[in-house]
C-alpha cells in the first residue's frame, strides 16, 4: 500500500474512533458509536498489515489470529461483574507492549538517527517505557485486587511517599545517564534500570489503593495505558497511534474525573489515600452516625400489592442487580405496571454499579426503552410525586447519610433521594453495607421497607405474583 493510501485509511480510521466516543456518550448512539469503533479497528489494522513496514506475514498472522481468537472467547464468556478486571488485564498488555517496542526501538540497528533525532527519539523511548512499566504491573496489582487474588487492603508502608519520590529522583537520575550514552550498549543499562524501578513504582502505587477504589484506578491506568500507546506511536513514527493513544489516554483522564466527581472525592484522595481529607471509603476507619429507627420487612405478595395500586414507579437499580442478573425480570415488572396504566422509569445514578454506565448496559441488554431510563439530574425533583420506588441491589447511592451526615465517608456525594417518595421497597439480601462500608439510614425510615432476599429469586416471585 503506497505512503499516500496508507495516510488517508489512517485519517478514516482516526475519524471513526472520534465519532465511535462520541456515539459512546448516550444509549441510542451507544451500538453505533462501537460499529464505529470497529470499522475504524478493522480499516487501521489491516491498512498496517499492508503497509511496506510489514513484511514477514507468517510472523503477523501467527501473533494477531491466536490473539485475536483468544480476545473473541474471553470477552464471550466474561461477567458483566467482571468487566473491570478484563479491562485491567487488557491495560497491562498495552504496557508491556510500549515497554518492549521501547527497547526494540532503542536497538533497532536501522535506527542510524543523529542530532535532534536521536535526542527526540531517546526522550520518546524513555517515557514510553516508563509509562508502559507503570501501567503494566500497575494493572496487574489491579487486576488481582478486583479479582479477589491479591488483598484488597491498602499496603500502607511507613515512609510510602518518600519511597515514591526516591523512586522519581532515581528514574530522573537514570534518564540523565540514558540521554548521556553516547553508545547503545552504554544506554541499554540505565534503560532497563529505569524499567524495573517503573515495574516497582507500578506495583506500589497500586498496592497503596484500596481495593474498593480500584474501579477508579483502571480508569486512570486506562489514561495511563492511552498515553503509552501515543508514546508507542511516536516511537514507530505511526500517527494513528498517536491519535488514538492520545484519545484513549485524554477520555481515561475525563472519565476518572468524572467517577471521582460523582463519588465526592479527588483524585489525589484516591491515588494517594492516605493524605490528610476523609476516610476512604471502605476503610476501617470509615465510621457514619449509627441510624435510628426499626427496620421493617415487606412480602412479596405485599410488594406485588403496592406495586399494583401505584400510579408512579420509579426502580433504582445497583450493584446487587448486576450480582443477581435480576435487570429481565426487573423490565417484565416495569411491562405490566405501565399495562396497568402506572408511569415506571428508572433512575441511573452516575457510579451504581462498578462501572460508569453498568446500569445502562444491563438496562439496555433487557430491552429497557432508553426514553424511560433517566440520569440523577433528571429524576430526582420527581421523587415527591411518587407512590412507589423499588431499589433493586442499590445501597450508597440512594444513603442519605451523603447529604445529611457530616461523619459518614461519603458525605458531600450526591444521591438519589428516594426517601422523598411515598414508599421505598429494598431488595438485598440483608442488612449488610454497600461498597462503601457505610450503614444506610434510608433503610430505617418510616416509609421504607426491605424485601430481603436474592434480587432475581424476590423479583421473579413478585413477577409471578403479579401475573396472577
Ligand atoms: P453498593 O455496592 O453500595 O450496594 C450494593 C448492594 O447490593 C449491597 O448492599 C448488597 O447488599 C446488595 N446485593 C448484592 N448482591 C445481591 C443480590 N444477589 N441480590 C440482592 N442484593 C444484592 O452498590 P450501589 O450500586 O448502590 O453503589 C455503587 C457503589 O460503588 C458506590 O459506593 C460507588 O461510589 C462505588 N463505585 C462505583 C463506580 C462506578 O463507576 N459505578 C466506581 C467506583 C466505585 P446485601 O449483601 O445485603 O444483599
Amino acid at each position: 500500500m503506497s505512503f499516500g493510501l496508507l495516510t488517508v485509511a489512517y485519517i478514516i480510521a482516526g475519524v471513526l474512533f472520534i465519532l465511535s466516543l462520541g456515539g459512546l456518550s448516550t444509549q441510542e448512539s451507544a451500538k453505533r458509536g462501537n460499529w464505529y469503533g470497529i470499522l475504524g479497528m478493522a480499516i487501521a489494522i489491516i491498512a498496517t498489515a499492508l503497509s511496506s513496514q510489514v513484511t514477514g506475514y507468517g510472523i503477523l498472522a501467527a501473533s494477531v489470529l491466536p490473539a485475536a481468537l483468544i480476545g473473541a472467547f474471553v470477552a464471550a464468556r466474561v461477567a458483566m461483574t467482571a468487566m473491570p478486571q478484563l479491562v485491567a488485564m487488557l491495560h497491562s498488555f498495552v504496557g508491556i507492549a510500549a515497554v518492549l517496542v521501547g527497547f526494540v526501538s532503542f536497538i533497532d540497528p536501522n535506527a542510524n538517527l543523529t542530532g535532534a533525532a536521536k535526542i527526540i527519539h531517546e526522550v520518546e523511548i524513555y517515557i514510553g517505557v516508563f509509562i508502559g512499566a507503570i501501567t503494566f504491573t500497575g494493572s496487574i496489582v489491579a487486576f488481582g485486587k478486583l479479582q479477589g487474588v491479591v488483598r484488597s487492603k491498602p499496603l500502607l508502608l511507613p515512609g510510602r511517599h518518600l519511597m515514591n519520590i526516591l523512586m522519581m529522583a532515581a528514574v530522573i537520575f537514570f534518564g540523565w545517564m540514558f540521554f548521556a550514552a553516547p553508545t547503545m550498549d552504554q544506554g541499554i543499562l540505565p534503560l532497563m534500570i529505569m524499567t524495573l524501578i517503573a515495574f516497582v513504582l507500578g506495583i506500589h502505587l497500586v498496592m497503596s489503593i484500596g481495593g474498593a477504589d480500584m474501579p477508579v484506578v483502571v480508569s486512570m491506568l486506562n489514561s495511563y495505558s492511552g498515553w503509552a500507546a501515543a508514546a508507542t506511536g511516536f516511537m514507530l513514527s505511526n500517527d494513528l497511534l498517536i491519535v488514538t493513544g492520545a484519545l484513549v489516554g485524554s477520555s481515561g483522564a475525563i472519565l476518572s474525573y468524572i467517577m471521582c466527581k460523582a463519588m465526592a472525592r479527588s483524585l489525589m484522595n484516591v491515588i494517594f489515600g492516605g493524605f490528610g481529607a476523609a476516610p476512604a471509603p471502605g476503610s476501617a476507619s470509615a465510621k457514619a452516625a449509627a441510624p435510628a429507627g426499626e427496620v421493617q420487612s415487606i412480602t412479596v405478595d405485599e410488594t406485588a400489592t403496592v406495586l399494583k395500586e401505584a400510579r408512579s414507579v420509579i426502580i433504582v437499580p445497583g450493584y446487587g442487580m448486576a450480582v443477581a442478573r435480576a435487570q429481565h425480570p426487573i423490565w417484565e415488572i416495569a411491562n405490566l405496571l405501565k399495562q396497568n396504566g402506572a408511569n415506571v422509569r428508572f433512575a441511573i445514578h452516575p457510579v451504581a454499579g462498578r462501572l460508569p454506565g453498568h446500569m445502562n448496559v444491563l438496562l439496555a441488554e433487557a430491552n429497557v426503552p432508553y426514553d424511560i431510563v433517566l440520569e440523577m439530574d433528571e429524576i430526582n425533583k420527581d421523587f415527591p410525586e411518587t407512590d412507589v420506588v423499588l431499589i433493586v441491589g442499590a445501597n450508597d447511592i440512594v444513603n442519605p447519610g451523603a447529604l445529611d451526615d457530616p461523619a459518614s465517608p461519603i458525605y458531600g456525594m450526591p444521591v438519589l433521594e428516594v426517601w422523598k417518595s411515598k414508599l421505598t421497597i429494598v431488595s438485598k439480601r440483608s442488612m449488610a453495607a454497600g461498597y462503601a462500608g457505610v450503614d444506610n439510614p434510608l433503610f430505617y425510615k418510616e416509609n421504607t421497607k426491605m424485601l430481603f432476599g436474592d434480587a432475581k429469586v424476590t423479583v421473579d416471585n413478585v413477577l409471578a405474583q403479579l401475573r396472577r
